[in-house]
């Protein structure tokens, strides 16, 4: 992965991430700028390549996790939605799908972008729409790792078969990226699209565009625990700004550590879901 400097106040930034790193223990390298990718290389830019970090397929990715469950007994049902936050019946915890009720013993809620409509104790937390756009195979190799660059606002991969895919500007978005509305953005949409022209080169057709909701906490630490007013039946986690495929899988088993013995040596890392 390389974080790349988009101009001269980041650069600075840079500088200051390359020592915190290591002081942490992470290996990492500056990168000057005549050793950035070409397509990148502007003046008085740099970069930070981290060579432990890495990118995974989503849907490869999920679908090895959910086949890795099933093997161990869970079930998995696909297109029920809950449509409101599940609320205590008798000795169990009910959930309003719309193909019906489910009364469970316990429920946790893991759905990060989903947090603050199913909890809305997590008032902290605020759904946020993220924009992505994917291009045709480019047949110039422009990006040999990911790349995220100004502050993590736009981040890039070029596929093995040269497919881009890139993501970002949801600053430009403003207020209007606090949604939980699964709508593309017409003006972040046309800035990728220049942005994919423009800096880096690109000149495939654009075969894809999506949004992800994932939810952004004002603390800014994730949440991770009890919901309030369910007698420890409820647990919820996300909140990770994000950067859920990391902290998704630390909060699931505080999650599931907290739901089966009542304690977790790391509950506080994080958050708890306080009005
Ligand atoms: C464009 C984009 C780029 C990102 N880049 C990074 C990155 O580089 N690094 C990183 O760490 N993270 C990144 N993230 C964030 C990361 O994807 C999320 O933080 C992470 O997926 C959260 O995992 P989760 O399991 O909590 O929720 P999700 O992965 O969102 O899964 C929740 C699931 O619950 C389902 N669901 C939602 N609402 C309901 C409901 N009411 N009823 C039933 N089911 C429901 C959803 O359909 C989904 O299947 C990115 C996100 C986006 C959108």
């Amino acid at each position: 992965m390389l974080r790349v400097a988009y101009d001269a106040a980041e650069a600075e930034r840079v500088r200051e991430h390359h020592p915190a790193f290591q002081r942490d223990g992470f290996a990492g390298e500056l990168v000057p700028e005549g050793a950035l990718p070409e397509v990148l290389q502007r003046p008085g830019r740099i970069g930070l390549l981290t060579p432990h970090d890495g990118a995974v397929h989503p849907a490869r990715w999920l679908r090895a996790l959910a086949r890795d469950l099933e093997r161990r007994g869970a079930r998995i049902h696909e297109g029920t939605r809950v449509v409101q936050p599940p609320s205590l019946n008798g000795h169990g915890v009910q959930v309003l799908t719309d193909h019906g009720a489910v009364l469970a013993e316990r429920v946790v809620i893991a759905a990060d972008g989903a947090l603050p409509s199913l909890v809305p104790a997590a008032v902290h937390a605020r759904a946020r729409r993220l924009n992505m756009l994917a291009t045709a195979p480019d047949q110039q190799p422009r990006l040999p790792c990911p790349v995220s660059i100004r502050d993590g606002y736009e981040y890039a991969q070029q596929l093995p078969d040269g497919r881009v895919a890139l993501g970002g500007f949801s600053d430009l978005d403003g207020p209007a990226s606090y949604t939980d509305r699964e709508e593309l953005s017409v003006s972040v949409q046309e800035r990728l699209t220049r942005y994919l022209g423009e800096d880096l080169g690109v000149s495939a057709p654009v075969t894809h565009r999506w949004v992800g909701i994932v939810s952004y906490a004002q603390d800014p630490v994730p949440t991770c625990g009890p919901v309030p007013g369910t007698e420890d039946r409820v647990l919820a986690a996300g909140g990770y700004n994000g950067t859920g495929h990391v902290q998704g899988f630390l909060a699931g088993r505080i999650a599931a550590e907290l739901a089966v013995t009542g304690t977790s040596p790391q509950a506080d890392l994080y958050a708890r879901v306080v009005p």
